[in-house]
């Protein structure tokens, strides 16, 4: 059996963190994941509060009085200085993430829907509204998930004071005929598809215009070839978030990815968490399965970063009752057997929401009675209860923030 400092489950945002600030202060480091997270699906943007309920523009004034409203909720596990730590951390990690918990960015969808958010890579940043006055939505035929007529639309709608416009090109990656927004970033990392995009694109743009494009301006270099198009077009530029797969996701998987490595972390794909041995309250080991194969391998710690419901994290079973999948911790929150789960509107409160594992002021699991589960299990991310991250737009500052945490747990002592 192998043994490690920590073992984190997950290679999310939230498990991508505490892996990387874990070995690089040293700890040996084993990640394991059935699978990528939702890096690969989401904008990546670190959304740390968003709504509450009413849209929140300054995050850090109005946390204080947001956790007293909502005790139980994993930010109040870390507090708001621990947010801001964790977000100068990954603005050193990911260089080119710019902004702070001061005032949130207010940036369009691909339905041109406004979006408040904090942290976001600089590609994005001269997306903000409330400075925009009129913007070229930049599409591509071929890419069949980013409508420049309908994002134009939205935002006219939405952000009367800003005049938008779709611009649609005809441009397609050499020897493909239907592209995803991934296969777009790759043509982007080549100079001769910029350049053919910047002959194509000049005399169309109008004095002052904001250029906006799907996020799709490269995958391996983006912040040089962001900068490159703005000097090379003479506009303003800025990435939209497209639908899945989400090519800032990937590169923050990657850069994250690349700091581990470096730092001597390992990951294990397609590896699945099932149980844990214990001596007491402390496990000595996890069970994992991959394939058909069986394994334990020891640690002293151990940090569930499982993403909740939608990667895995936990399952709801048949009878109304949930699972936590990894070491089977207890799940708080769940609607009582019978009880609705869901309401029948897409944006109302789910009863669901906020089951998850809960957890002390130390990120350590809990009992339904407020007991600790075990003392080297530390829960960070989208498996912990007593959040709507969805309603809250406060996904990504979640899992950012209790990963960071959790290593700092583990370092402390
Ligand atoms: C399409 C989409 C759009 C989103 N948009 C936003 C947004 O605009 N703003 C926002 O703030 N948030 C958004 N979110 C939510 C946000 O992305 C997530 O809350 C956050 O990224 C979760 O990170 P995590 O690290 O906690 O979990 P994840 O990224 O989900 O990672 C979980 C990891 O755990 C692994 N895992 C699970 N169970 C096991 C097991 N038993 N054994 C081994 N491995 C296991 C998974 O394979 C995965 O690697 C969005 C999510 C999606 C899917």
């Amino acid at each position: 059996m192998s043994h490690h400092d920590v073992i984190v489950i997950g290679v999310g945002l939230a498990g991508l963190v505490a892996a990387v600030r874990l070995a690089e202060a040293g700890a040996r480091v084993l990640v394991v994941a059935k699978g990528i997270g939702a890096t690969h699906l989401s904008p990546c943007t670190i959304d740390v509060l968003g709504y509450a309920p009413e849209r929140v523009d300054h995050p850090l004034e109005r946390l204080p009085s947001f956790l007293q409203e909502r005790p139980g909720h994993p930010y109040g596990a870390v507090g708001a200085e621990g947010i801001v730590d964790a977000v100068d951390w990954l603005k050193a990690h990911a260089p080119g993430y710019s902004g702070s918990l001061e005032r949130n960015f207010l940036l369009p969808t691909a339905l041109g829907v406004p979006r408040p958010t904090a942290v976001v890579p600089a590609t994005m940043a001269h997306g903000d509204l409330r400075a925009a006055d009129a913007v070229a939505v930049v599409g591509f035929s071929a890419l069949k998930d980013f409508h420049p007529a309908l994002l134009a639309d939205g935002l006219r709608r939405l952000t009367p004071a800003v005049e938008a416009r779709p611009i649609e090109l005809d441009l397609v990656p050499a020897g493909r005929a239907d592209v995803s927004s991934l296969g777009y970033a790759r043509a982007f990392d080549d100079p001769d598809f910029r350049a053919r995009v910047v002959t194509h694109l000049g005399l169309r743009l109008r004095a002052r215009e904001r250029v906006a494009f799907p996020a799709v301006l490269g995958v391996t270099a983006a912040d040089a070839v962001w900068t490159e198009l703005e000097g090379r077009l003479g506009h303003a530029v800025f990435e939209i978030p497209t639908l899945p797969p989400s090519v800032p996701g990937i590169r923050l998987h990657r850069v994250l990815s690349d700091a581990l490595r470096r730092a001597g972390g390992t990951v294990r794909l397609n590896v699945v968490a099932t149980g844990a041995e214990h001596a007491g309250s402390r496990v000595t080991a996890l069970r994992v399965r991959s394939g058909l194969r069986v394994q334990r391998h020891g640690a002293d710690w151990i940090v569930v970063a499982s993403g909740g419901f939608a990667s895995g994290g936990l399952e709801l079973r048949p009878d109304g009752s949930a699972r936590e999948t990894a070491l089977g911790l207890p799940v708080t929150g769940v609607p009582s057997h019978g009880a609705p789960r869901f309401a029948p509107e897409y944006f109302a409160r789910h009863p669901v929401d906020q089951a998850g594992v809960a957890v002390d002021g130390g990120l350590r699991p809990l009992d339904g009675a407020g007991g600790r589960v075990y003392e080297n299990v530390l829960v960070a991310g989208a498996t912990l209860a007593g959040c709507e991250p969805w309603r809250e737009k406060s996904g990504d500052g979640i899992s950012l923030a209790t990963g960071y945490a959790a290593a700092g747990e583990v370092l402390g002592r």
